[in-house]
């Protein structure tokens, strides 16, 4: 189904996790691209430096704390984005963490990741759409990334939450569709930011978060459902999540045992 591309003209983009990495750099470029860009997460100060940034630029950022683990928070941003600067038109569900795991499965990391990357996404999303349903338009674009296709050593609370975040956008793709509202899944390969910055993992194809974000501002800009990049990671992580298990598994193990991964 095709639905409208928004425009500048068409309302405001909202970033959740705009304080730093691909979420600031989707920011400066929307910005560039002409649109009012409203960029929350929980570090005020640090948003409030990147709105100054984009001083001169042919749209502008604005700033707006937003935590997406606070239970009301999403919904009252979204309330206040609105009502000073205008509908949302765009929203990017971007907020993210990957943080160390100790021993085999790490509980307290594994909740505190699913609550970020997994029900902080929904809840976003949840109060996005109850504001873009009635104007029956709107485009949002969730985060996930490649480590969502297929189990990987050492991604059990990262992977896991990247795995559900895909499986939300497609199951939400349909109803979405019939509301007249375009839903995006966005599968980055590495990306140096902060978050890649405090691993110590190979990074095959790495790109810089300017990169990252122009690819996708043009995916925003294209009408396919995901927008999935370097081309050659996520293609290649995509035919081998088609092999059989055992396959699979040897693949996978053989690559991580060569690179000495431990731990995404
Ligand atoms: P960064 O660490 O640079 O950015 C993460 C952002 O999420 C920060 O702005 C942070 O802001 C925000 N955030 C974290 N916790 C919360 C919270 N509770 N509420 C609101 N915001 C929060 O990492 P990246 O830019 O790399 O990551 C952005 C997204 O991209 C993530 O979803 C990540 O999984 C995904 N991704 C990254 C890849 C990479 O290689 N870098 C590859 C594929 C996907 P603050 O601390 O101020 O709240």
């Amino acid at each position: 189904m095709t639905l409208p591309r928004m425009q500048p003209g068409d309302g405001v983009a909202w970033i959740t996790g705009a304080s730093s990495g691909i979420g600031e750099a989707v920011a400066l470029e929307l910005a560039l691209r002409g649109w009012t860009v409203a960029i929350t997460a929980r570090r005020l100060d640090q948003l409030e430096e990147i709105a100054r940034r984009a001083d001169g630029l042919p749209g502008r950022i604005v700033a707006h704390a937003g935590d997406v683990t606070d239970p009301g928070a999403m919904k009252a941003v979204i309330e206040t984005i609105e009502s000073v600067h205008g509908p949302i038109a765009l929203a990017f569900l971007n907020a993210g963490i990957a943080p160390d795991s100790n021993g085999l499965l790490d509980i307290e990391a594994f909740e505190r990741t699913i609550a970020v990357n997994l029900v902080g996404a929904a809840r976003g999303l949840a109060a996005v759409l109850d504001c873009m349903a009635p104007r029956r338009r709107g485009h949002i674009a969730l985060n996930a990334s490649i480590a969502g296709y297929g189990g990987l050593p050492g991604a059990s609370a990262y992977g896991v939450s990247k795995a559900a975040a895909i499986h939300l956008c497609e199951t939400l793709k349909f109803d979405c569709d019939r509301r007249g509202i375009r839903l995006q899944l966005v599968n980055p390969g590495w990306v140096d930011t902060p978050l890649t910055r405090r691993k110590d993992v190979p990074m095959p194809f790495i790109m810089s978060p300017q990169e990252a974000a122009r690819r996708i501002a043009d995916g925003f800009e294209q009408a396919g459902f995901e927008v999935s990049f370097p081309r050659r990671l996520s293609w290649l992580m995509k035919a081998i999540n088609l092999l059989p298990y055992p396959a699979y598994f040897w693949l996978i193990g053989k690559a991580a045992r060569r690179s000495g991964t431990k731990a995404i």
